[in-house]
């Protein structure tokens, strides 16, 4: 299939003619976090022909996302395919002209920089035209600890948020000069204090929106250079259609980007185990670096104890506990480590339920 054709209609706006397309051919977008804001720029970047996409998520496909996550579909959720992986294969099926990434990870204070390093450009030289991050997560931990990669690696980050009907989107180049996320936010409000998507709801158009935004600003940042791609912060309400633009200017004490401490990204107390917003499931690390699992040994360990469902990026067992609240427990253990605990009825019991079936 002749390619150029592809784009025709988007080479003929003049914000991105011919020159522009081939600059989207040849840039590098990762996107962390393929929930709903995820899905939404990730597709609009594969359809646009950004040359190279890496998706990377924590989770697996849920029937509760169907309703604003796009890239899946109920065999997804049938089947708990890993977000990054179904994503993945959705993306490779709308254009296969391009190359797609998938990485099923979290990305933690340990692990941050490595990853998106290697995402994007492998040993540690990262060609910074045409590299960008872009903020799908839905946690302000995580988004500070982008925050501070993106000024380490001198990489454009595009954040992203959405609750209810109000979205709010951003895009921060303090490589060129412009503001980061801390000279506007200077730190994440405390735990608790803000309402997320699992107790506020969130509509699917204002993630629509946010996600088109994100798109946007990362393509005129790959197009424009990323010291021109305006530095607004958009904020909006979906609902009775109010839309504002701020002028963001970099702040002179902001301790992340002109202090040089990043705090997120030195973190010494990164959690082993955290409860899930909203849910009974508890993410649990292993509490030493561990070079990941083996899953075909450990499937094999665990056969005895429950019915083990196991692909390339995590198994699963059901483990009958008479102990639980639920009368199960539900363990999902991902090869770099990490598990989700479903059942056990806190942090403390999860870390626990990992130490008895996965050890370490
Ligand atoms: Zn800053």
């Amino acid at each position: 299939m002749p390619q150029h054709h592809r784009y025709s209609r988007q080479a003929l706006v003049p914000v991105i003619g011919e020159a522009g397309q081939a600059r989207l051919a040849a840039a590098h977008v990762v996107v962390v976090g393929v929930g709903a804001l995820g899905c939404q720029s990730a597709d609009l970047l594969a359809r646009a022909g950004v040359g190279s996409l890496t998706l990377i998520d924590r989770d697996v496909v849920e029937l509760s996302n169907l309703q604003r996550q796009t890239l899946f579909d109920e065999r997804d959720a049938a089947g708990g395919h890993s977000k990054a992986c179904a994503a993945q294969s959705r993306l490779n099926a709308v254009n296969s002209a391009i190359q797609v990434h998938a990485i099923t990870a979290d990305l933690r204070a340990r692990n941050a920089l490595q990853i998106l390093t290697q995402a994007l450009g492998g040993r540690g030289e990262i060609d910074a035209a045409g590299a960008i991050i872009i903020d799908g997560t839905d946690n302000f931990h995580t988004r500070y600890l982008l925050n501070d990669c993106a000024v380490k690696l001198g990489v454009p980050y595009v954040y992203g948020g959405v609750i209810g009907v109000r979205g709010m989107c951003a895009i921060f180049a303090p490589g060129a000069g412009g503001p980061c996320l801390r000279c506007i936010f200077p730190d994440p409000p405390p735990p608790g204090t803000s309402p997320t998507c699992d107790t506020a709801g969130v509509l699917g158009p204002a993630v629509a929106m946010v996600g088109a935004h994100q798109a946007s600003m990362a393509m005129r940042c790959i197009v424009d250079g990323p010291a021109a791609s305006g530095h607004g912060l958009i904020d909006f309400d979906i609902w009775s259609g109010q839309q504002r633009r701020l002028l963001m200017h970099k702040a002179a004490g902001c301790v992340c980007c002109v202090g040089g401490r990043l705090e997120f990204l030195d973190d010494a107390h990164d959690e082993e185990a955290t409860q899930y917003c909203g849910s009974d499931a508890v993410q649990v690390w292993p509490a030493r670096s561990s070079e990941g699992v083996r899953l075909a040994d450990l499937a094999g360990r665990l056969a005895r104890v429950g019915h083990v469902v196991q692909n390339a990026a995590f198994l699963r067992v059901s483990i009958d506990e008479p102990r639980s609240k639920e009368g199960g427990i539900e363990l999902t253990v991902f090869a770099d480590g990490r598990a989700i605990v479903r059942g056990a009825g806190g942090p403390e019991a999860a870390r626990g339920v990992y130490a008895k079936y996965v050890g370490n």
